[in-house]
């Protein structure tokens, strides 16, 4: 399993950022995408991405700090000549609506993070050990969440992720054995 170091790092300053920038950004038009204002002066790039807006984050000496919305992802296509669209996700690919379908049925569609219910339109899939760090697509990997609890959780380690989890993770099993307070009088 050769897990070689294969990825080209992303660029770490503004200065490594803006060489290539021109083309990036052509790269990011051919695909659908637009380049957006920035909004502060700690953005160094703001495009259209995937559903939402990916931004580029500097911190105050140039150094870039952060890749958000899928910004990285976008970046690294672009390094790797790998397929990339922008847009909204839109018709849902029948193979994916199947995945969500059989977790929902495994799990219930409360998001693995939160707790909350989750939507078929909006829900993510979650990859507890990501595709990149050679997570698969089986489905003891995968569980359903909100995007914004999935973009969070993804600065977590895979055991600080399993451990939110479990902390979150509806029991309903266990629910129901807990009778609701002032019920269920023992004598
Ligand atoms: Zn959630």
């Amino acid at each position: 399993m050769p897990a070689q170091n294969r990825q080209v790092p992303l660029p770490s300053s503004v200065q490594a950022f803006d060489k290539r920038r021109v083309a990036f950004e052509a790269w990011l038009l051919e695909r659908g995408s637009a380049i957006k204002q920035i909004t502060n002066p700690y953005e160094v790039s703001r495009f259209m991405g995937v559903d939402t807006d990916c931004i580029v984050y500097r911190k105050a000496n140039n150094v870039i700090s952060h890749w958000s919305g899928g910004a990285a992802e976008a970046y690294r296509a672009f390094l790797d000549g790998a397929p990339w669209r922008a847009g909204a996700r839109g018709k849902r690919d029948p193979k994916r609506t199947n995945v969500v379908l059989s977790l929902a049925r495994r799990d219930g569609w409360a998001c693995v993070f939160c707790g909350r219910a989750t939507e078929i339109e909006t829900v993510t899939i979650e990859h507890f050990v990501p595709i990149t760090s050679g997570g698969t697509s089986h489905m003891a990997n995968l569980s359903l969440a909100h995007k914004d609890c999935n973009a969070e959780a993804s600065h977590l380690s895979v055991r600080e992720k399993i451990e939110m989890a479990v902390r979150n993770r509806r029991m309903p099993a266990m629910d129901a054995e807990t009778p609701p307070p002032g019920s269920g009088r023992l004598d």
